[in-house]
């Protein structure tokens, strides 16, 4: 099959939260802008929900935030000022991106990340293949911030500031899968969670970031270093369970895995396509850690061809559209793929379906 070309946007930005924003906001007026259009329009289609509505119930939860890391909510007043906008839309932006996630009632991504002395590289490996609306996919950009005080970090960014997976200068990587959690709450929005995590400078503080209180609610986060520790975060808004990766991988697709999490799994038994998409978080979860101990050697290019598997599709690993299902509007597919190589600090990442296209390295 051939590949398509598909690099992304790069953006880089550097110096205290406000300035680094403002950088970040200023090279990515465009996409801000774009992404505040869909969601007013969203808001309004599927909920009837006015933006400046949506702002004063937004507001509560900047609360959360001024108070917890007022440090990036200065970073998002700062990329707000560079976007020309305001703080209250970019906030409710950030905020309605993720509840919108929510509220389609899918969740998706497959993550697994395998130490170094089962690679053939020798190298720490995180895998991660992105599964969202397919709009999503316009905003998305690589990221390449260097804070003041804090070590610097590479992301792939929706909009340039969302951060999602990716890596930073002390050594530590980073990946994120949807969970639907059963206690969701007025606190901080997981978007903000992420980019808290690329903050820290050892495990202890990236477990510590992830585990923020007051969260609004949880994905599931993974943190691991180039010494081969590597830690899964099974959380929700309230509570946690750590899975530590003993045999040398983890694996995490979209539902509680651990006998202590499993609770918090919001109901899906009584409709037909919640039960599915649960099928297929588990159908994800078996088929990667089948294809890893199956493998006779697991390197970085191998990584690349677990995150192309179509066994299960549309609903495999590389996730492709269900044309015979349409939930809320909303058809989730891979919207980008990405392996960060711990031990060479770089990222490869393709944008869309890996099985289409090329993965292009990146660097700190
Ligand atoms: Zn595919």
């Amino acid at each position: 099959m051939k590949r398509e070309s598909n690099s992304l946007r790069v953006v880089e930005a550097s110096g205290p939260p406000s300035q680094l924003g403002f950088e970040v906001g200023s090279q990515c007026k465009d996409l801000a802008q774009q992404m505040l259009e869909q969601c007013q329009q969203e808001l309004k289609q599927k909920y009837n929900i006015e933006w400046d509505r949506a702002k004063v119930i937004a507001r509560k939860y900047l609360a959360f935030c001024q108070d917890s890391i007022p440090v990036y909510v200065e970073e998002l007043q700062g990329y707000a000022r560079g976007a020309k906008l305001s703080l209250d839309d970019v906030f409710t932006v950030l905020f309605n991106y993720y509840l919108g996630e929510k509220e389609k009632t899918w969740r998706g991504c497959t993550d697994f990340v395998v130490s170094a002395n089962l690679t053939k590289e020798k190298h720490v490996l995180m895998a991660h293949n992105d599964d969202w609306d397919p709009k999503g996919a316009d905003y998305l950009c690589v990221l390449k911030a260097k804070p003041q005080d804090a070590p610097a970090f590479i992301t792939i960014a929706d909009g340039g500031i969302f951060a999602t997976v990716g890596l930073n200068s002390a050594g530590l990587g980073f990946g994120i899968n949807g969970l639907s959690p059963n206690d969701t709450r007025v606190g901080i929005p997981i978007g903000l969670i992420a980019r808290a995590v690329y903050g820290a400078s050892t495990i202890v503080e990236a477990l510590t970031y992830a585990t923020l209180p007051h969260k609004q609610e949880s994905d599931n986060n993974i943190v691991a270093d180039k010494n081969g520790q590597i830690y899964d975060i099974e959380g929700s808004a309230t509570d946690f369970e750590l899975i530590y990766g003993i045999d040398g991988y983890v694996v995490h697709t979209n539902h509680y895995v651990t006998q202590k999490m499993r609770k918090y799994e919001s109901d899906f038994r009584d409709d037909f396509n919640s039960i599915r998409r649960h099928m297929c978080s588990v159908c994800r979860y078996n088929r990667v850690r089948s294809l890893l101990r199956e493998s006779e050697e697991i390197s970085l290019q191998r990584v690349m061809e677990i995150l192309r598997d179509h066994v299960n599709s549309p609903y495999s690993i590389c996730r492709h559209v269900d044309e015979t299902v349409e939930v809320g509007g909303y058809r989730p597919k891979t919207i980008f793929s990405s392996v960060v190589d711990l031990t060479a600090e770089e990222m490869w990442v393709c944008r869309g379906n890996p099985c289409s296209g090329e993965y292009h390295r990146y660097t700190l």
